[in-house]
């Protein structure tokens, strides 16, 4: 019954969870350690392991991607005043709010849908400390562009990679860019550990200072040098992000099928706009958002109602954008006039179903649906 009323509605994520069975060893093994969290086997193991497969030198895992980039900006002693992009998950800003930093929002590129970066310098202060943006949909910034702004102004980057794990750009990780990068392992994420994050930093000088800064600020038994927060993975989240890594691939390869298929069925609909990736940089196939333009028969919320109807659970991400919430509104910089492309973007995006489990005949009928809807519109026209 349950099962039944589950396969009703097409989530437009799924977390990727392997065989019951090859986690079962993981457990029987933290139950012999007797080591459940505090920097155990598995954390110091996934660490390495994560270092290894990204390509990065120096990583600290974290309970989630939140308090990993809350994190970030302390480690860096971020104050003053953050650019940031409207165009993103909440948590974004959010980390900059928990800072006692102001967020300073800029518009968007119209192809990347990523901050601007010829938008940067004219929202420079004297208060400016750093820049946060976010590889959205994994697609990677213009990351020198960014690095030479920041290089003139003394700007620290942080950059939200929490849709980017995996991702490199010329062959290098997108994640070395900047002073630091910020992943979340959330189960609707492409790498998960049911909950989890991690930061890439540059040295092993801040590693040992965002490690301190996630376990309460402890140097030692009898010394607090910072005020530190608990940000720390535990071992069953550990142990399951070293399982996870082994079907990584696999899973998206899965994933690169339902990018491929969708792009061979809506490609040339019509108005329907789909993200494009510079060839420089690897795809994760994390997403799939099309912008539904006026030129598509439907507005972009008749087609999410259509959808939603035929149990499809499309998500209208990234609306509304971040700088339409009751705590930022009411900043300057969150005036709509300063963001006219987030703002038509957000309007006509919507993110169709994509997960490794996602069934061809399933996204058949998702395709079929939107294609109908194209053409019997045409037809009334
Ligand atoms: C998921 C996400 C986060 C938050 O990560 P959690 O692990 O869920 O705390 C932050 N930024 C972006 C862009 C995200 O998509």
């Amino acid at each position: 019954m349950m099962n039944d009323m589950k396969a009703a509605v097409v989530p437009v994520a799924q977390p990727y969870l392997p065989p019951l069975a090859e986690f079962m060893p993981y457990l029987e093994q933290i139950w012999l350690n007797r080591w459940v969290t505090n920097g155990g086997p598995f954390h110091r193991q996934l660490e390495d392991a994560l270092c290894e497969h990204l390509g990065v030198e120096h990583l600290c895992l974290f309970s989630n991607g939140t308090i990993a980039l809350i994190t970030a900006l302390q480690a860096l002693n971020i104050t003053g005043e953050v650019i940031t992009t409207p165009y993103s998950f909440v948590a974004t800003t959010h980390a900059i709010h928990w800072n006692g930093a102001k967020p300073v929002f800029v518009d968007i590129d119209p192809v990347s849908m990523n901050l601007d970066p010829s938008r940067i310098e004219a929202a420079i202060t004297p208060q400016t400390r750093a820049i946060l943006p976010v590889h959205v949909y994994g697609n990677p910034c213009e990351v020198e562009k960014i690095e030479k702004i920041a290089d003139t102004y003394g700007l620290h980057v942080i950059y939200d990679a929490a849709h980017a794990f995996g991702v490199r750009r010329n062959g290098r990780s997108i994640l070395s860019f900047g002073d630091m990068s910020v992943l979340s392992f959330h189960g609707t994420k492409i790498f998960h550990t049911f909950e989890g994050g991690a930061i890439i930093c540059r040295d092993a000088e801040m590693k040992r200072r965002i490690d301190r800064l996630k376990n309460f600020g402890i140097e030692d038994e009898v010394t607090v040098v910072a005020p530190g927060l608990n940000g720390k993975m535990n071992e069953v989240q550990a142990a399951f992000g070293l399982l996870q890594l082994r079907h990584v691939e696999r899973a998206q390869e899965a994933r690169a099928g339902v990018d491929r298929r969708y792009r061979e069925a809506l490609g040339e609909i019509r108005g329907l706009r789909l993200l494009e990736i510079d060839a420089i940089n690897t795809r994760n196939f994390a997403y799939f958002p099309i912008l539904v333009t006026p030129e598509f028969p439907l507005s972009r919320d008749a087609l999410y109602e259509e959808l939603r109807a035929s149990q499809i659970a499309v998500r209208k991400y990234f609306y509304p954008l971040i700088s339409e919430f009751v705590d930022y509104r009411g900043l300057p910089s969150a005036n709509r006039d300063n963001l006219p492309v987030a703002c038509t973007i957000a309007d006509q995006v919507l993110c169709l179903p994509i997960f490794s489990m996602l069934e061809a005949q399933v996204q058949e009928r998702i395709v079929d649906i939107i294609v109908a809807l194209a053409g019997a519109a045409t037809l009334r026209a």
